[in-house]
């Protein structure tokens, strides 16, 4: 798994540092102020999604070519992690719209492209993704969705599962069997969606630990007809480029979860430096500045991970699957330690709702789980070492 020598492993430059800039403005001014109220009301964030549609933050990823922004992947990654770093639910509006899109974007016809990406890139479509079901999680091979063809339409029948952002979005890449005689992952499609279509539903919104901002709902097809046009990629190709997404979108999750930590580190070293006890401040205790230590040091490998896999990402470098499925394993893990541990420096305060933190150890957890479990991201790092 050597790291590819032809080009650099990544390149922060002064346009990624403008990104940065900007979206943190935005999230200090519009979304973090509405953070602790979504999470307590479980609702969506609309402040934070007007506010990256008007900062073109949305769906930055969108080509040029398709009315958007064409940030690359490592842009894409500075916006999640800044808007993660004070608002989890918030940050997966970009991450999700990039999520949702990117089958048609790796795999869709110029025709589907054309029709689809403006309106997100204009920020008046969302996009979602429908993989999982309840009976087909990690093996998403197993799943039941249904599409049969009908002359040159398919009919969609069945239900996905945890469908993020679901309800809220107007396009939905959906996986459905389309030969249940063939081979195991090759009798799959992907279609697209659309909110509007005649027999499509939405399941209540799950309760969930974190990312309550987040609408989380089931998908249910009863007989959808869905115009031949709206097919992704060739019959039987959906599941690989459902998971070919994954390579390229587990390190935006790996952003996320930086973010989080982020926001959590800052919050704990502020906290320790005014914070008396046995007559000074706690961070003037060697036990506190060690755990600081571990905390930044562990993040900012992290953070070059997530940067590495993000520019693995957008040369297309064969080691992808092995990057992204590490950088988001690893992100994720530092971010649950972190978040844990930044609640453990507020003592007593870190264990109430007066502080971000308990709210970002929540958000932490998802990222262990989402697109892939860290036991599966372990799974595909295996198998891409023992390959040949
Ligand atoms: C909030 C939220 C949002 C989500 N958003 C989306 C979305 O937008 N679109 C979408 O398609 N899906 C989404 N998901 C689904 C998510 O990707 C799945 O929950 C995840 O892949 C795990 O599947 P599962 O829940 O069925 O767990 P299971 O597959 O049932 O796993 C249960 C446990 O078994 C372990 N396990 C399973 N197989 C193995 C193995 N071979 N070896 C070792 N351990 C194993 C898992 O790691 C886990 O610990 C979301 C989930 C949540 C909770």
């Amino acid at each position: 798994m050597s790291a590819n020598t032809d080009f650099p492993l990544f390149q922060v430059n002064e346009d990624h540092e403008a990104i940065r800039e900007a979206v943190r403005d935005v999230a200090e001014a519009k979304i973090a102020p509405f953070a602790a109220a979504v999470d307590e009301e479980s609702r969506y964030p609309q402040e934070a999604h007007d506010a990256l549609v008007a900062s073109d933050f949305f769906a930055p990823h969108v080509p040029e070519e398709y009315d958007g922004v064409g940030a690359d992947a490592l842009a894409t990654c500075i916006v999640i992690e800044e808007v993660a770093r004070v608002c989890a639910s918030s940050s997966l509006i970009p991450a999700v719209n990039k999520l949702g899109s990117l089958p048609v974007i790796l795999g869709g016809s110029e025709e589907v492209k054309r029709k689809y990406l403006p309106a997100l890139a204009r920020g008046e479509a969302g996009f979602s993704y429908g993989l999982s079901e309840r009976e087909a999680g990690s093996d998403t091979a197993a799943m039941k969705c249904r599409a049969k063809p009908d002359g040159d339409d398919w009919i969609l029948s069945g239900q996905k599962s945890w469908i993020t952002n679901a309800g809220v979005s107007e396009y939905y890449t959906v996986l459905a069997v389309t030969d249940p005689d063939g081979a195991r992952g090759n009798n799959i499609t992907a279609f697209v969606v659309e909110k509007s279509d005649e027999g499509f539903t939405f399941g209540e919104k799950e309760r969930k630990l974190g990312i309550k901002g987040s609408p989380t709902r089931e998908l249910i097809f009863d007989n959808v007809r869905i115009p031949g046009d709206r097919i992704v990629g060739a019959p039987g190709e959906g599941l690989k480029i459902a998971l070919r997404t994954l390579d390229h979108t587990r390190v935006t999750i790996g952003a996320q979860a930086v973010g989080i930590a982020q926001g959590a580190l800052e919050q704990a070293t502020a906290y320790v430096k005014e914070r008396q006890q046995f007559g000074k401040r706690i961070a003037d205790f060697q036990g506190i500045q060690f755990m600081l230590a571990d905390m930044a040091m562990e993040l900012e490998a992290a953070r070059q991970m997530v940067y590495v896999a993000a520019a693995k990402s957008e040369r297309g470098d064969a080691d992808l699957p092995f990057f992204g499925a590490a950088a988001k394993c690893y992100a994720s893990d530092v971010a649950m330690k972190v978040t844990t541990d930044a609640v453990q420096l507020l003592g007593g305060a870190g264990y109430t709702r007066d502080f971000p933190l308990e709210r970002m150890m929540r958000d932490a957890k998802i990222t262990q789980i989402y697109e892939g479990t860290n036991q599966v991201q372990r799974i595909v790092m295996a198998r891409q070492l023992l390959k040949g």
